[in-house]
């Protein structure tokens, strides 16, 4: 595991508040239980539930955003999500999160987004470099700390409409000086309709926004082939494909980011063993390792290479280049990627 820690990291698949720590949760538990909004003990039942069905996740982060979604709560856990990352070696960090509107507490996507935003300006343990520019960082003079970017992807959420869909890509739109790249389909798979969010999506994606769709987290094969045939410009999990999906996704040549710990555990895929990071890998398709919600299922970027290793056989070699790789399949310019490859570059003669 220490291997895997050292490593430079790149993570593509992140949930803001699936990312969130454990303490953490605990802590904002007992505010809200003492103040008779929960109940302690209900909650830490739920949190501390180990496997989950996907069913059951999505009923947890109900309860998880009941606890984080004020405006505080948001910068507080933005700035410990990205410095455990950071602790993590994580040199590049895609974080996603759906923009909430909560109009009792004074909350719009935007200002929701703004939290955000402070929470990463907030970062103290790395220097961030968060604008596709380059021009804005928390970095103060003669620094001598690590540098870490950051980019964020926002999520649209399964239970929205169409035009709530559309608000946020207009966000997303408004924020692209502050670092948000592009839009994540996600949220219950067996909630809502390709169709309604299509139309949002389609001008994300003609205004220059990058998209990541969750896809085939369960065996809805129309809508499967639905994305497919939209060209995302990544899509997360891949699990329940039919033969014809997988071959469509295999010509298209879409990167998947994987997802080991979180469809193990929600039982999306039965066992490791059959997963199908092994077909991907061996017909050489562009895939990532990424954590998907590190706080909910108890893991770590360093685990899933740790768990991707010792399951799959693979060596030191084949790992540093898999973490090499994702390079390629970041929504950043090639001034970042350049800057990436020669930080890879640096740690293999470390890491020798
Ligand atoms: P947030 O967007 O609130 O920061 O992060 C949590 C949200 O991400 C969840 O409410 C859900 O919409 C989405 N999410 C997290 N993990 C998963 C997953 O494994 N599958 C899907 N489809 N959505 C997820």
């Amino acid at each position: 595991l220490e291997w895997c820690v050292s490593v430079p990291k790149v993570e593509l698949h992140a949930h803001l508040n699936g990312s969130v720590r454990n303490s953490t949760l605990f802590e904002l538990a007992r505010v809200l239980g003492d103040k008779g909004v929960i109940v302690f003990s209900d909650v830490e039942n739920v949190i501390m539930k180990d496997d989950r069905t996907l069913h059951e996740v999505f009923k947890l982060f109900d309860l998880i955003h009941i606890l984080t979604t004020d405006h505080s709560t948001v910068t507080r856990i933005t700035k410990e999500v990205i410095e455990d990352f950071a602790a993590e070696n994580v040199v590049y960090l895609e974080l996603r999160t759906t923009p909430k509107r909560n109009d009792s507490i004074g909350m719009s996507k935007r200002s929701y987004m703004d939290a955000v935003m402070e929470g990463l300006r907030a970062v103290s343990s790395v220097d961030v470099d968060y604008s596709p520019a380059g021009l804005k960082t928390n970095t103060f003079n003669g620094s001598t700390r690590k540098k870490m970017y950051v980019r964020f992807l926002l999520s649209i959420d399964r239970r929205e409409s169409t035009e709530a869909a559309m608000e946020t890509v207009k966000l997303a739109l408004e924020m692209r000086d502050l670092g948000v790249v592009g839009i994540d389909l996600s949220g219950n798979p067996i909630v809502g309709n390709w169709s309604t969010f299509l139309p949002a999506l389609k001008f994300a994606k003609e205004q220059g926004l990058y998209i990541t769709l969750h896809c085939g987290e369960v065996p809805n094969q129309e809508e499967i082939k639905a994305m497919i045939d939209f060209l995302p410009h990544r899509i997360g999990h891949a699990c329940c494909f039919d033969e014809e999906n997988w071959r469509k996704l295999k010509s298209a040549k879409i990167p998947v980011e994987i997802c080991l710990t979180s469809n193990i555990r929600t039982e999306t895929i039965s066992s490791i063993d059959i997963h199908h990071f092994v077909d991907l890998y061996k017909a050489k398709h562009p895939l990532v390792l990424c954590t998907d919600d590190s706080g909910v299922f108890s893991t770590s970027l360093s685990r899933e290479y740790n768990l991707a290793s010792s399951s799959f056989g693979l060596g030191k070699t084949e790992m540093f280049q898999l973490a090499e790789i994702a390079i390629n399949f970041i929504f950043a310019d090639d001034g970042v990627k350049t800057d990436l490859r020669a930080t890879f570059e640096e740690a293999v003669k470390k890491l020798n």
